[in-house]
């Protein structure tokens, strides 16, 4: 069978889709000399200012002054790319070409900055980078889902410590998006609005709300501690936010890594967008996911995708409490 660089196979039985991108192996990682008992080569930081030489296709910058503030570039090393490749897959196995988008969000020009430190005023950039990403990738009609989300630490897939998000555009409805645009559709109204109601109401799983946004633990999660943060009011897809409502979203989001990074003294994160795939017409809510990588996931979980959960998360909600009255 002939192989490309990368390409896009589908697991008929799980009703899912694999990406093979066959050079990430190569990219570069400043987490090794971490580890290393020895290291006397001095890391380079692509993402840092006056390095921006170092980096792939510029996207789009968003600057304060002469001065840049939140930088996107193609990755150096994509999971998928927006070149024509002509293979499509034959007989039993179905394949695609790679055809999409993979982007990295420089969120900040500073190397030791991480979201928890930053100002609101910087992580509004960069909820206004991903808005504008996802306005541009959605004109291209063969893109049907944008999936955006950093990773924090090693432990949670990061192979550059500084701080930056990512974007991948896919030509498939990954399947975790497919379920949940199933179930939006299932219920009657918004299931997230009525959930978010439900959770203010019984709060015990409360982490904070501010004027338009909510953050509370999820009541049966992935990960243990997972977390969602969420407009109040019903907004169909995130690129439809306001700016001006970005601001409290940016603020809600320093405030709950902060929280989660005192609580379980800075552990590694994934943190991630969900917004309906392009093609979907039905009712969505956006929200944003954090999974903590507080706990493994094991044989039960891979072979069920069914957490067992060591702690309640009406306890975790207390202790992220405990820590918000100095943040709110
Ligand atoms: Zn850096
Ligand atoms: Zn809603």
């Amino acid at each position: 069978m002939e192989r490309l660089n990368r390409e896009i196979r589908y697991n008929y039985l799980f009703d899912r889709w694999t990406l093979i991108s066959a050079d990430r192996g190569k990219r570069p990682t400043d987490f090794k000399k971490l580890y290393a008992e020895k290291s006397s080569e001095s890391f380079i930081c692509p993402f840092d200012a006056g390095n921006e030489h170092l980096t792939p296709r510029e996207k789009l910058v968003l600057k304060k002054g002469n001065r840049w503030i939140v930088r996107v570039v193609e990755n150096k090393f994509p999971a998928v790319e927006n070149g024509l490749l002509l293979d499509n897959g034959k007989g039993f196995f179905k394949r695609l070409p790679a055809y999409g988008y993979h982007e990295v969000v420089i969120e900040t020009p500073e190397h030791s900055l991480q979201l928890q430190d930053m100002s609101v005023e910087n992580i509004f950039y960069i909820l206004k980078a991903w808005k504008n990403r996802i306005v541009y990738i959605k004109k291209d009609k063969k893109i049907k889902h944008v999936q955006i989300f950093k990773n924090y630490k090693k432990e949670a897939g990061c192979s550059l410590s500084h701080s930056h998000s990512q974007i991948v555009a896919t030509s498939f409805i990954p399947s975790v998006q497919k379920t949940l645009c199933k179930q939006f559709e299932n219920y009657n109204g918004c299931y997230l609005c009525d959930e978010i109601e439900q959770e203010i109401s019984e709060e015990e799983r409360m982490f904070f709300k501010t004027e338009n946004v909510v953050a509370y633990l999820s009541f049966a999660p992935q990960f243990e501690g997972e977390f969602i943060v969420a407009p109040l009011k019903h907004i169909h897809s995130f690129e439809e936010t306001e700016d001006t409502f970005l601001v409290e979203v940016a603020r809600s989001v320093k405030i709950a890594i902060s929280a989660l990074v005192s609580v379980f003294n800075n552990p590694p994160y994934n943190l991630a967008l969900f917004i309906p795939p392009f093609n979907y017409d039905g009712i969505f809510h956006w929200h944003i996911r954090v999974f903590p990588r507080i706990s493994f996931h094991a044989g039960f979980e891979i072979s069920t995708g069914t957490l067992i959960s060591s702690r309640y998360p009406e306890e975790i909600a207390k202790l992220f409490r405990s820590h918000i009255q100095q943040l709110l």
